[in-house]
């Protein structure tokens, strides 16, 4: 293992952890320093929310602090069902199940619904949890490359020859920010005749007129069979995460979903926050409001300064740089400026396709807006990206 880790750093793909000694918000402090932060996805900035933070406390003095059990034992209060009525009002569904996280929904939602008789037809930038999620289940593997609707028309023909199809994915790919086209993919569901899944981590809290995710961008609110999200995102930043769609699907998660059967109930302090985290959404549009108008600002400045953005339809900025070197420079320098960004490069992203992905937040201000702009521009100019 010492040889392989060896053979990891010398191919300059070791992982190293920043240590932040703060809380998690827009200004950050990491080694003593204050940066800007620009790489979480606390999309709505709700990650250090006063009104959260006392729910939590409040959940904690009234139902405890764990649970003890998993769900159908006796890990279930009152407050887990209302958190997932919660769940199913803001998307429009029928009815929602709880899990530890999205990579335990995502790991647990094939295996109990399809079987070697049906197909799964999975989009090629798909999240990791959805991969692992298809090699769990026995159900014949299809894969189209990233939002080619040509490529997922011949999968479905081919798959024809199952009993059941499903064709899964992301609503907002991580590394570009685009959106999946749901409404062609539910079109071509239509046609050959197989259900959907979307993975709305990126896309809740962020996508249509009012952020409830892809399903209110395409004007398909309750039309799509399955959609599988995280409360780790724009929902608070906490840990949770959620299958929600047609009751019989959910139903049939709850009798036979591994990740929900045999691992532990979420929190009193996580599902109290989350409840008043919808509370609060269902009130209010103004922090999706501002997380577009950041977005709008950043990116228009970003490419009146000259720089190479991605178009875009998320809160992922994609600035590309092409070059891997160039990316990492870039985000090292970057940081001495007091900005906390990560470059990507290939194997993250294709070849020749090294970026720096920016993630706007509604927590951020148009100050922090401004220096972080001010930074790309000095380091862009620096290191010859801005002329
Ligand atoms: C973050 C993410 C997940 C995992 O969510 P957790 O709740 O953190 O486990 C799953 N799918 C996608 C697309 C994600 O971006």
């Amino acid at each position: 293992m010492q040889h392989e880790l060896d053979e990891i750093r010398a191919a300059g793909l070791y992982k190293t952890e920043r240590v932040i000694c703060s809380p998690q918000r827009a200004e950050i402090e990491v080694a003593g320093r204050k940066v800007l932060n620009f790489c979480a996805n606390n999309y709505l900035g709700l990650s250090d929310n006063k009104r959260l933070v006392e729910a939590a406390k409040r959940a904690m003095d009234e139902r405890g602090y764990g649970m003890s059990s998993v769900r159908f034992i006796c890990g279930c209060q009152d407050m887990h069902k209302e958190l997932e009525k919660a769940i199913s009002n803001y998307f429009g569904t029928e009815d929602t199940i709880l899990y530890a996280a999205c990579f335990d929904a995502n790991g647990g939602v094939f295996e109990p619904l399809f079987t070697e008789q049906d197909a799964i037809i999975s989009d090629a930038l798909n999240h990791a949890s959805i991969i692992d999620g298809v090699r769990l289940c026995k159900a014949v593997r299809y894969r189209y490359a990233n939002a080619d609707m040509a490529d997922l028309e011949e999968c479905l023909k081919k798959a024809q020859a199952q009993r059941f199809r499903i064709i899964c994915t992301d609503g907002v790919f991580s590394m570009d920010g685009n959106a999946a086209p749901l409404d062609k993919i539910v079109e071509l569901a239509e046609k050959y005749d197989a259900m959907v899944m979307v993975d709305e981590c990126h896309s809740a809290g962020v996508l249509g007129k009012t952020g409830r995710g892809i399903t209110e961008l395409y004007d398909l609110r309750g039309k799509v069979e399955i959609l599988t999200g995280t409360l780790g995102k724009a929902f608070g930043g906490a840990v949770g995460g959620f299958t929600t769609g047609k009751k019989e699907i959910i139903d049939m998660l709850r009798q036979r979903s591994r990740p929900y059967l045999f691992s532990n109930s979420l929190p009193p302090a996580v599902v109290g926050a989350g409840i008043e985290m919808f509370k609060m959404l269902e009130e209010s549009d103004a922090l999706h409001d501002k997380l577009v108008e950041n977005v709008e600002y950043f990116r228009t400045k970003m490419m009146a300064a000259g720089f190479d953005i991605k178009p875009t339809q998320s809160a992922i900025c994609a600035v590309m740089l092409y070059d891997a070197k160039l990316s990492q420079d870039m985000a090292a320098k970057l940081q001495e400026e007091g900005v906390f960004v990560t470059g990507f490069y290939y194997p993250v992203v294709p070849k020749g396709q090294a970026r720096i992905r920016v993630q706007v937040s509604a927590g951020h201000e148009r100050e922090h807006l401004d220096r972080c702009i001010a930074a790309f521009v000095k380091v862009g100019k620096e290191l010859g990206v801005l002329k």
